[in-house]
């Protein structure tokens, strides 16, 4: 399982610090009364941002492990939420996922993925944050009731600027951080 951590570093800092070499997990989630034989597994690596890993533990009582996820990057999707968002704005701004794919993915770029994959990435990224928005929108009814699925309707309801808004709703509504949907909560889906 994934528990998520208030890393005290975001992106690159956190791969020259080797953040996760000093993550400290507290207690089990499964047993936090403690005494289940809790023990570090080493860590793992994510395929971005380049150089980043996740520190893993091992709980034998309940023979499953358990990683700490960094707060700023996306859970279940590549990348941290702040790429993640950029992708979302980039399709409210051009009004829709064919509209922004050049944008998004050059086709020049040295690392075109082709058009389709292009297309399939952008659609899953659209898709899974506006579930977690809609989620959001019913956990912090208080706060955003009537506010669109979207990062732009979320980003001037909050008050910010492109770049920050998933990592803020994070933070906001971590105390539901288990029933939000991925990539900003850590609630699997069946395919996203
Ligand atoms: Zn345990």
């Amino acid at each position: 399982m994934q528990v998520l951590w208030k890393c005290p570093y975001a992106d690159g800092r956190y791969v020259t610090e080797r953040a996760w070499e000093d993550a400290i997990l507290g207690a089990c989630p499964f047993h936090p009364e403690g005494g289940c034989g809790l023990e570090r597994l080493g860590s793992y690596a994510r395929v971005a941002p380049a150089g980043a890993r996740v520190p893993r533990w091992w709980c034998p009582r309940q023979r499953a492990s358990i990683s700490l996820l960094p707060s700023f990057l996306a859970a279940r999707m590549t990348g941290t939420l702040a790429e993640v968002e950029a992708v979302v704005a980039a399709v409210e701004e051009a009004g829709s996922v064919s509209a922004a794919v050049d944008a998004v993915h050059p086709p020049e770029a040295d690392d075109a993925i082709g058009l389709p994959c292009a297309l399939r990435s952008i659609r899953r990224r659209v898709r899974a944050v506006r579930a977690a928005l809609v989620a959001i929108g019913t956990l912090l009814a208080g706060r955003f009731a009537g506010v669109a699925p979207t990062v732009t309707a979320f980003g001037a309801a909050l008050g910010l600027g492109f770049g920050s808004v998933l990592v803020t709703l994070r933070g906001l509504a971590e105390r539901h951080i288990g029933a939000l949907p991925t990539p900003l909560g850590l609630r699997a889906r069946g395919r996203g």
